[in-house]
């Protein structure tokens, strides 16, 4: 007799498709239900066995092919990435019979909710094969995003089930993660472990790596709450010291917030999500550099545009690339390289093709290139160290900072803003005697006061310029 311990809602797709099969290799039915102190956020897993369709078993395949190559834990990483969003934003859902026309209107108010200010559609199925089935539950769970076939959402029979844990289930149907799970959840808050139940571990303590569109939104219907699977009453997510004005704020079941609407905007529209070079980097190399960003399943061609503007006019480099891997999951990241010119700003974006048809375009992140390049001059013999100032002041768009040092060695050349921090590093090198100049390209910089320091093993001298644009 096969027992499975699950502490997981349906995200853990791949360890829970994965025990599917395992179960029905050894037609063993038995799944432990596991308990908490909050029962919404459990799993009873033996339902799942209900799921049993030509297009499950070929998504199974696919995962148990990726297990054996690269180990279970970049497979459960992957999937949380890239969870399907629902076709044209068509969601398509079931009633099970037994569901009262309480919850049904508790279903229908909070369908209304997610339509409104998104391109979804709730349609009550016919006979479309991907589609949600709601039936009761003693414990409440969803997949995340469309999964393929019928797929589960478990919720309470009890009437008192709250309204938000609707809006929160449907929203994990729709391809959403716990907000206070994603990936950079350590900049905006901090979970305390010794304090979460078993439960707990799993549906905050890891964290997912997810698919960011949109800015940490501590007032999300994904968002737990303060002491949400706490074992002993205290806190088990606290925000960080910036963020304290939430922390009475969020664990929202009341309505979806507009960071919600706009993640799933997005990612309906499959944009693609850009890794690196990440938005505002200014010390980017300038040679193959590489574009990283993550697609989705379903594409199989990138379209990657570099351009000089934001508005993408000036474009300085294009390619369409394939999709790496795409046949067995597109999990995998995707990459173009590109030949760029140094010290020079540029904003790059990607979109991506299904089915013949072109995608909305990313997002587009802007970056600058390097400063690893100067010239140096022979004007007779520096005398010592010198720091000039920078032609033109104020500064519009370009300008240039000569130096003159008079002996070899390690010479830096830092920028920073008014508040002291550094900006970038303009030379960084072991220089030797003469007289330097470094042009500066302020595109991606603010208006303001900046500085920029000489600093040499013996020295450093410091001067100040105006940005006005
Ligand atoms: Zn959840």
């Amino acid at each position: 007799m096969f027992v499975f311990k699950i502490f997981s809602e349906w995200e853990e797709t791949v360890t829970i498709r994965a025990t599917l099969s395992i179960l029905v290799l050894f037609l063993s039915f038995f799944v432990t239900i596991s308990y908490s102190s909050d029962p919404y956020y459990a799993i009873m897993a033996n339902q799942w066995l209900d799921i049993n369709d030509s297009q499950q078993s070929i998504t199974r395949q696919r995962i148990l092919n990726k297990k054996r190559r690269s180990g279970p834990e970049l497979i459960q990483a992957a999937m949380g990435k890239h969870n399907s969003p629902w076709t044209h934003g068509n969601v398509y859902y079931q009633f099970a019979p037994e569901i009262t026309s309480f919850t049904k209107d508790l279903f229908i108010r909070a369908f209304r909710e997610w339509e409104d200010g998104t391109s979804l559609k709730f349609i009550e199925r016919t006979n479309q094969p991907n589609y949600i089935y709601i039936i009761y539950s003693e414990i409440t769970s969803s997949g995340v995003g469309m999964g393929g076939a019928r797929q589960l959402l478990l919720i309470t029979p009890y009437e008192h089930t709250p309204y938000g844990t609707v809006l929160h289930e449907l929203g994990h149907a729709l391809g959403l993660h716990h907000e206070h799970q994603r990936s950079d959840r350590d900049q905006y808050i901090d979970v305390f472990m010794e304090n979460l139940t078993s439960l707990g571990q799993s549906q905050i303590g890891h964290i997912i790596p997810t698919l960011n569109y949109t800015p940490y939104d501590f007032l999300s219907v994904m968002h737990y709450g303060r002491n949400t699977l706490s074992k002993n009453t205290e806190d088990t997510i606290r925000p960080k010291a910036p963020y304290m004005l939430y922390i009475d704020r969020f664990g929202n079941r009341q309505s979806v917030s507009e960071l919600d609407k706009e993640g799933i905007r997005k990612f309906c529209a499959y944009m693609p999500v850009l890794i690196s070079p990440p938005d505002g980097q200014v010390d980017v190399d300038a040679g193959k550099l590489e574009l990283c960003w993550y697609g989705f399943r379903e594409a199989d061609k990138f379209q990657v545009q570099v351009a000089r503007d934001s508005n993408f006019t000036e474009i300085v480099a294009e390619q369409i690339v394939p999709a790496v891997d795409v046949h067995v999951n597109a999990i995998e990241k995707q990459y173009a390289v590109v030949d760029l010119t140094r010290n020079t700003s540029y904003y790059w974006r990607v979109r991506c093709r299904i089915e013949n048809e072109y995608k909305s375009w990313s997002d587009p992140a802007g970056f600058c290139t390097m400063i690893n390049d100067y010239t140096r001059y022979q004007k007779g013999q520096p005398d010592g160290l010198r720091l000039y100032q920078n032609y033109p002041n104020p500064v519009q768009s370009m300008t240039t900072i000569a130096f003159e040092c008079s002996e070899a060695g390690p010479a830096k050349l830092t920028l920073y803003n008014s508040q002291g921090k550094e900006i970038t590093e303009l030379i960084s090198n072991l220089l030797s005697p003469g007289h330097y100049e470094v042009i500066w390209d302020s595109k991606r910089f603010a208006n303001g006061v900046y500085f920029y320091r000489l600093s040499t093993s013996r020295n450093s001298l410091t001067r100040k310029m105006v940005l006005v644009k």
